[in-house]
């Protein structure tokens, strides 16, 4: 199998394989807290398993995919109460993404997914990308696991998509990922509820959950250790490996899709 890797190459060999890529994944995730039950480097992990597993997916569909390096710094601030959680500020988050992208252009790379693997730095990156565009003329798409298998969370009823919780769990076991069952947590299940019990600002029509599409208004985030002890929003007590195979096995196929799709254009 070629390698799929970027930082695994020579210059001269990601020379020479720069025009005949489909596309150029790049992993991005977060250095921050999972409960009690899981390392900080969740999302990162998530990020770079799930990008190679779709490289060589592609791979084996005919087409070359790379994998550039995992940024694994995110933006994190409302978990910073729990120890060991490292964040940037957005505008500097979106800067760092910029020049990511820029760098990869610069050399030909002119197709790329971003993967996102934390739900606080969607709206950096959607930013970020848009103001790519703006820039560049190119467009660099932003693919997230829980939107990309958002129809097979729905068919699995998973009790919610926050954080560190059933879906999220299942998805690390699956991925190998060290998660330590027996402590995880069922905290701050309802976040809705547990935020109006707070006494925070609250509504019946806000987003709660990543899989929540009702009509609603949108809260900030919440400030983690003000609505849960542990760290989990959610239960993770329900996760299985084998829940989180089934939402892998649509995540690898739907973004090598996606690398397909891509490959099939002209760079812009
Ligand atoms: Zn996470």
């Amino acid at each position: 199998m070629p390698e799929h890797r970027l930082w695994k190459l020579t210059w001269e060999e990601c020379a020479e394989i720069v025009k005949s890529t489909a596309a150029i994944l790049v992993p991005i995730g977060s250095t921050e807290q999972h409960g009690r039950h899981m390392p900080l480097e969740t999302d990162a992990y998530v990020a770079t398993r799930w990008s190679e597993l779709a490289a060589l997916e592609a791979q084996k569909r005919g087409l070359t995919v790379l994998v550039a390096p995992t940024l694994n710094f995110g933006v994190s601030w409302y978990h910073r109460h729990f120890v060991g959680t490292v964040s940037l500020s957005p505008e500097l988050f979106i800067n760092v993404v910029l020049e990511i992208c820029r760098s990869l252009t610069n050399h030909g790379f002119r197709r790329k997914v971003i993967v996102n693997c934390h739900g606080g730095n969607a709206a950096a990156l959607t930013v970020a990308i848009n103001r790519f565009y703006d820039e560049t003329g190119e467009r660099v798409l932003l693919g997230q696991w829980w939107e990309l298998a958002s129809d097979i969370l729905k068919e699995m009823m998973v009790s919610g998509v926050i954080h560190a919780e059933e879906a999220e769990t299942s998805l690390a076991l699956a991925l190998g990922q060290r998660v330590l069952m027996n402590k995880a947590t069922r905290d701050a299940f309802d976040r809705g509820k547990t935020v109006r019990e707070r006494g925070y600002a609250w509504s019946r029509h806000a987003k709660y959950d990543a899989m929540f599409k009702g009509g609603f208004v949108n809260p900030p985030m919440d400030k983690i250790e003000e609505i849960s002890e542990s760290g989990v929003i959610g239960d993770a007590t329900l996760a299985t490996e084998e829940k989180g195979k089934r939402i892998l096995d649509t995540l690898i196929t739907r973004l090598a899709d996606v690398c397909e799709d891509l490959g099939r254009r002209e760079p812009a």
